[in-house]
């Protein structure tokens, strides 16, 4: 089944074009990446689908529901992870979860909730005393309230320590394994190219890409990746090696430079940098990570 459909949506805010024709598929179970860098239009995208905003254009399909025409059906079976989610001052982490069961006519045991997602020792405490990192974690667990069919999340690691970014990979993937589909926004890189089956990548309002993480690897020639340390200012290198053939992106990080390139090209980057008058003070070389990919997708902005 088809979990998500859009056909040609546009949205304009005044004469800003915040959606420019989006055509995308998202099927039954799947784990899928939005990712784009700030303001590409994916908090936008994801209004649309919980019908909190209309699309200007277009028509839009969540579980096999026309979101215009039927959005408490389409409610009823989404679990979602609002972007900024702010709790209740008032309430504990218990009694919001107790909340959107009840909201929800949901059975759900409201402490197994809060073990998943490791609040268990804090399930008394007014959410006013929550970390932003418990807060998320608490917006999560309200998320899985009801065993959703589709889980749409808005920048779910938002906040999150490493155990919880992980806590939340896990939970995604046993959501995923129970048969619900998980779709996500993110610009965090790395966290997408760990958990989602496809990703789909939004530049200024239109889909640049759609395709799994090996796909968009290939799509972009970089299947390799050069971290270059070196003894001078990389800005001063990077503009000669990313002419060079092969290669799809340069980014600087902790004064070095990494390079997305063929595995061709590699030999030819160090060249080019020590003819560019650089000096190698070490080298590393591993597969492109997706950062290198989304780099060379849209354009530098992250
Ligand atoms: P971020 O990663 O920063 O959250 P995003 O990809 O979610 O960004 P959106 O929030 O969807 O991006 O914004 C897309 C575009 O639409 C931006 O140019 C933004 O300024 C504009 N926009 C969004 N909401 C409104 C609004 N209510 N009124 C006017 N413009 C808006």
């Amino acid at each position: 089944m088809t979990a998500i459909a859009l056909r040609n949506v546009t949205k304009r805010f005044g004469r800003i074009h915040a959606l420019r024709g989006i055509d995308l598929t998202v099927d039954g179970g799947e784990v899928f990446g939005f990712l784009g860098p700030n303001g590409a239009g994916k908090s936008t995208t994801i209004d649309i689908l919980l019908h909190y905003t209309h699309p200007s254009s277009g028509t839009v399909e969540v579980l096999g529901h026309d979101v215009t025409a039927d959005p408490v059906a389409v409610r009823e079976r989404v679990g979602i992870l609002p972007e900024g989610f702010a709790p209740f001052e008032t309430m504990t982490g218990r009694q919001h979860l107790e909340y959107a069961i009840e909201a929800n006519d949901a059975d759900d045991d409201p402490d197994t909730l809060l073990e998943r997602v490791g609040l268990e020792d804090v399930a008394n405490r007014p959410a006013r005393d929550y970390s932003k990192g418990m807060a998320q974690r608490l917006a999560l667990a309200m998320a899985l309230v009801g065993t959703p069919d589709l889980l749409i999340l808005d920048e779910p690691s938002a906040g999150l320590d490493p155990h919880g970014v992980r806590r939340m990979r896990e939970i995604v993937r046993e959501e995923c394994d129970r048969g619900a589909t998980v779709f996500f926004s993110s610009h965090i890189l790395e966290q997408v190219e760990v958990v989602a089956d496809r990703v789909a990548i939004l530049r200024a309002g239109e889909l640049v890409a759609v395709d799994t993480i090996d796909g968009l690897r290939g799509a972009v020639d970089a299947d390799a990746e050069l971290r270059v340390e070196l003894v001078d200012d990389p800005a001063e290198i990077a503009s000669a090696v990313s002419e060079l053939e092969g290669v799809s992106s340069v980014l600087e990080r902790d004064g070095s430079l990494v390079v997305a390139c063929t595995t061709d090209a590699k030999l030819t980057v160090l060249d080019e940098i020590r003819a560019a008058g650089g000096t190698v003070r070490d080298f590393t070389t591993g597969e492109a990570s997706l950062e290198e990919v989304f780099v060379s997708y849209t354009g530098g902005s992250r």
